[in-house]
């Protein structure tokens, strides 16, 4: 009868959805031995087959391999130590507890619990020998152990073996279990060699069966500091299996690409030619690479995928429409997109005034159009009259069809996940045929080297190192709030001497509400204390017209102060703002204020950042501060980044669709890393198998995410 109802269920149960990961679908066979709620907590820790906790590694170890004489345990560290109890009681001090003294010859401990069952009572009845695992500390009772793990012994019970294991876990799993689990996994899982020996010789590593028993159950003795730092042979041979299959997986999904079609749309040399005669400057060398790179990549039969990568203010827009342009001197279609409202205009000002003359049709596309405009924008995508489409967000949406979309340009490409980028890909690849568009993205968050050769591995990446001639460096000063008074008087001079400026509102993560009220509160203060100035007003919550029509007063000069919150961050381009007062800069990241102060020092004037702090400021606003004081460079300047946030903050939303690293460090396992690539591409060309076998154990199920 159970049985039946179960099977009842079952059909009911709603159909699965084709799941892209594998914790949506059954367990894997090799966990089906667990139960559910176990499943659940396994899950949690990323454990989705049992192999996953042979690579399940301790955080620490716990030494229960030597035992202390009570008296001459060293403090301040957790010990081993065994006794018998003499004496047993609830006590009151002031809060229950239940309190033990352990003796052995040669002094006594008191163990205390403040929770405890009744049967632990039972249990450490006076003339039971126990083993003690905790810290000592010297109470008001004397040496005592607060919450010990304890096991009743005998007094021929052996010491363990090895150092005890202390996983990272999650709530519903113990220590003890993990450590079960994780035995059995060892016992029954093939940790043969995935690799030849003679590479493991060549790279001076260890092999995988010893690095991986050694980690988890080291002997006695084993050097803790090494195993802390991790740099420990054992831990440097996980680390670089875990670099290599991150490297394979790369360059697989790298490859993958020569196998899909793209139309191939070559360099005719007519429209671009124009366009380059057309502008008033001469691209920088750094330009002209970058753009021959993209240049050729377009010409091939398969879908570029490159990542033009420039810090602010380096000219990535007009390498841009070059590309753009070789798709339409091709007959095909250009997608622009960008993360805000403001971006996209600003790139539709630019293309608009740049191919204008070129007699080329731009629909601007975006989700604040009226329903008429926008009606009228995806008719002209739509037919093909509309050559390029530029917009936010809106670009995904369903209803917009291209004709022949050839290339998706997408700016600031890390503000997009994966999955929108995909989108906006698929919308080339018209139905029944395996064709995509060229992908071109742009990105001012400067990706160190260290990253981009990892989690970037399956891109091209073409960087524009080197800024148009003229511009003159920013001056940044850090000032104290109490020095506001000096702050306004500046912003006064620069404006009377025909300069604009910005003033950025903090940034308040709780609350947008929050964020919004202190702009218009500092905008009221600001008018007040310049009623000779003209004083604008721009935040995210403004309408988008209204956003447009406040930047475009402020580029006309109408406005010669800006308030404004973050939405500046990205894209503003107004060469006559030289003076830029950001308020509260301790609570921005490096990133935010890098490319907020981008936004001066774009025209022939000096400029000027001034970074207004409150005190008392944290540990890591002091670091940071003192980062963006010292350095103006956008790849320094993300390197220190990488170090403070680590990889999963700085690539934000790429991080969904490539596997993450647990155990190496980009930057203490450099070496490792190189090596691992010139591996991956030596594997992948003469021992494929060998690397097909080292992806199934380190990707296991998850490799089909990479396809993304
Ligand atoms: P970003 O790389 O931050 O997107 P932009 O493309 O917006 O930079 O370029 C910043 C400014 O520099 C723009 O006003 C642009 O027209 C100008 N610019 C681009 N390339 C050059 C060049 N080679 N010489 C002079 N000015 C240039
Ligand atoms: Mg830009």
């Amino acid at each position: 009868m159970a049985l039946k109802r179960k099977a009842a269920k079952r059909v009911k149960s709603k159909p699965r959805k084709p799941a892209l990961s594998a914790e949506t679908t059954a367990p894997h066979p090799s966990l089906a031995k667990y139960g559910k709620p176990m499943l659940a907590a396994l899950a949690k820790l990323g454990i989705q087959r049992e192999f996953d906790l042979v690579l399940h590694l301790p955080m620490r170890y716990d030494d229960e391999t030597r035992l202390y004489p009570i008296s001459a345990a060293p403090e301040g560290a957790p010990v081993l130590v065994e006794g018998v109890v003499t004496d047993n009681a609830i006590k009151f001090r002031p809060k229950r507890q239940l309190v033990c003294t352990v003796e052995d010859a040669s002094g006594v401990v008191m163990m205390r619990f403040l929770n405890f069952y009744g049967s632990q009572v039972k249990q450490l009845a006076p003339g039971t020998r126990v083993r003690l695992f905790g810290e000592i500390r010297q109470g008001f009772f004397g040496a005592e152990m607060v919450h010990p793990r304890y096991r009743v012994v005998r007094d021929d019970t052996p010491l363990a073996q090895t150092l005890t294991p202390v996983y990272p876990t999650t709530a519903g799993l113990n220590q003890a279990n993990l450590q079960r689990m994780t035995r059995a996994a060892l016992s029954v899982n093939d940790l043969a060699d995935t690799l030849p020996e003679s590479l493991l010789g060549k790279l001076r590593l260890p092999a995988f069966r010893d690095s991986v028993t050694f980690l988890h159950h080291p002997p006695p003795g084993a050097e803790q500091s090494a195993l802390q730092s991790r740099s420990h042979a054992a831990w440097r041979r996980v680390k670089f299996d875990e670099l290599l299959a991150q490297q394979l997986s790369m360059r697989v999904h790298y490859d993958q690409r020569k196998t899909v079609g793209a139309p191939a749309l070559p360099a005719k040399h007519k429209i671009t030619q124009q366009l380059l005669k057309a502008l008033p400057f001469k691209l920088t060398s750094a330009q002209m690479k970058a753009g021959a790179e993209i240049e050729r990549d377009l010409g091939q039969p398969h879908p570029m995928q490159r990542l033009l990568q420039g810090d602010v203010g380096s000219g990535k827009t007009v390498v841009a429409a070059l590309a753009a342009l070789q798709a339409i001197e091709n007959g095909y279609q250009v997608a622009v997109m960008a993360p805000t409202e403001i971006l996209g205009e600003q790139h539709y000002a630019k293309f608009s005034t740049w191919l204008g003359e070129l007699d080329i049709e731009i629909a601007w596309l975006s989700g604040s159009l009226a329903r008429k405009d926008k009606r009228a924008s995806l008719d002209a995508i739509a037919s093909g009259s509309a050559q390029i489409a530029i917009g936010t967000h809106a670009l995904f949406q369903d209803a917009v069809e291209f004709s022949r979309l050839g290339l998706a340009i997408v700016d600031e490409q890390h503000r997009f996940g994966v999955r929108q980028r995909l989108a906006l890909r698929l919308k080339g690849a018209k139905a029944g045929t395996t064709v995509q568009p060229h992908q071109l993205m742009m990105s001012a968050t400067p990706i160190p080297r260290t990253l981009a050769m990892s989690y970037y591995a399956d891109l091209d990446v073409s960087v524009i190192d080197e800024l148009p001639p003229g511009r003159t460096a920013i001056a940044t000063r850090l000032v104290a709030d109490t020095r506001r008074d000096e702050v306004i008087q500046r912003i006064r001079d620069a404006c009377v001497a025909g300069s604009q400026a910005y003033w950025v509102c903090p940034l308040i993560e709780e609350s947008e509400v929050l964020q919004l009220q202190t702009a218009l509160d500092t905008h009221a203060q600001l008018l007040a204390t310049f009623p000779e100035l003209k004083v604008g007003l721009v935040h995210g919550r403004l309408p988008a017209a209204e956003k447009l029509a406040v930047m475009q007063s402020f580029k006309n000069g109408e406005i010669q102060l800006l308030v404004a919150t973050t939405v500046i961050e990205v894209g503003v381009d107004v060469p006559n703002a030289t003076l830029m007062v950001i308020e509260h800069a301790e609570r921005m990241g490096l990133a935010q204020l890098h490319q907020l102060r981008g936004r001066v020092g774009r025209g022939a004037q000096a400029s000027t950042c001034i970074l207004l702090y409150q005190q008392p400021l944290s540990q890591l606003a002091r670091e940071r501060l003192k980062i963006i004081y010292e350095s103006g460079d956008g790849f320094e300047i993300a390197q220190h980044d990488l170090r403070v946030r680590g990889p999963g903050e700085l690539l934000g939303a790429r991080q969904s669709g490539v596997p993450m690293l647990r155990f190496a460090d980009l930057d203490a396992d450099v070496d490792l890393l190189e090596a691992a690539r010139v591996v991956a591409a030596d594997l992948l060309r003469d021992q494929p198998a060998v690397a097909e076998r080292h992806l199934q154990r380190w990707l296991g199920g998850r490799q089909q995410y990479l396809r993304v």
